[in-house]
């Protein structure tokens, strides 16, 4: 690989001011690899530096990382977890999934349920949907008013740049497919008992409004992509790209961070055990 890795990470990130049109965004983008092999492989090196950051990281416990991830059925929120956290301290790490809100969730403002599963300091939390889901499908059902959620822009801006004030760094991923490959992905959920389970006829649903949530999407990337809390578009057409992109970019920011081993005890050196 020629390109470096920095230029990578600033390739998909999203410029705050910037206006998305998801149209430019390529989601079958594979840089430049010439087959998923050597794509496996240099995720392969990318995870175990993930590794050794992250034990670092836990023992800092200076910072929480926040990593959002968010697309349409099938963009792959759960292949991306399970492929770039392999191996790492589970004890580090925080999944937290959010689905249709339950009765107590909906009794309080939409942040409640977000602000109680941001993860502590040490920690790596993961969103599989997020606060973002209150811009996304509650905009694209009317779930309530265009007055109400067209506020929220500014109010996860503002919720984003309190929790970067207060030792939260936040990332956050579109994972980018083409309608055409969820057909494919969809159908390999019908074909393959092992993946039937996760078939939802509710996703057919959801699959005829995909335009109006191209336009969802490409309004919270555009309205929501900051300094202290970025969006990066994932080209995901090709899961091995897609693992490959996000482990590059947790690996990096971890990396920038640089997170250390908190000073021993002092007069450890004369103490033999017996
Ligand atoms: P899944 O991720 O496939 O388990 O599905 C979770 C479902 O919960 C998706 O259809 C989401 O759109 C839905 N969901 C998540 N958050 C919200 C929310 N705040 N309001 C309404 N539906 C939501
Ligand atoms: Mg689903």
């Amino acid at each position: 690989m020629s390109e470096s890795s920095v230029d990578l990470c600033e390739r998909y990130r999203v410029r705050p001011g910037s206006s998305v049109d998801l149209a430019a965004w390529d989601p079958a983008e594979i840089g430049e690899f010439r087959s998923p092999k050597q794509g496996k492989k240099a995720l392969k090196r990318y995870r175990k530096t993930l590794r050794k950051l992250q034990d670092r990281f836990y023992a800092w416990n200076e910072k929480a990382l926040l990593v959002v991830l968010q697309g349409m059925d099938t963009a792959g929120k759960d292949g991306t977890i399970k492929h770039v956290m392999r191996g790492v301290n589970p004890q580090g790490v925080h999944v937290t999934s959010f689905k249709v809100p339950t009765p107590e969730e909906l009794a309080h403002d939409y942040l409640w349920r977000i602000h109680k599963a941001i993860p502590k300091r040490g920690m790596i939390g993961i969103f599989n949907r997020s606060h973002y889901e209150d811009v996304l499908v509650v905009r694209v059902h009317n779930l309530v008013p265009p007055e109400v959620w067209s506020r929220r822009y500014d109010q996860i801006n503002a919720f984003e740049k309190h929790l970067s004030e207060n030792n939260v760094v936040i990332l956050k991923f579109f994972l980018h497919i083409s309608k055409e490959e969820q057909a494919r992905r969809l159908q390999a959920r019908l074909d393959n008992p092992e993946k039937r389970w996760k078939f939802s006829k509710n996703d057919l649903k959801e699959r005829m409004l995909w335009d109006a949530y191209q336009d969802a999407y490409a309004d919270a990337l555009t309205r929501c992509s900051t300094s202290y809390a970025p969006w990066y578009i994932i080209p995901s057409d090709h899961k091995w790209y897609r693992n490959y992109v996000v482990g590059q970019i947790l690996t990096e920011t971890l990396a920038r961070l640089d997170p250390h081993y908190p000073e021993p005890e002092a007069g450890l050196d004369t103490i033999t055990i017996s």
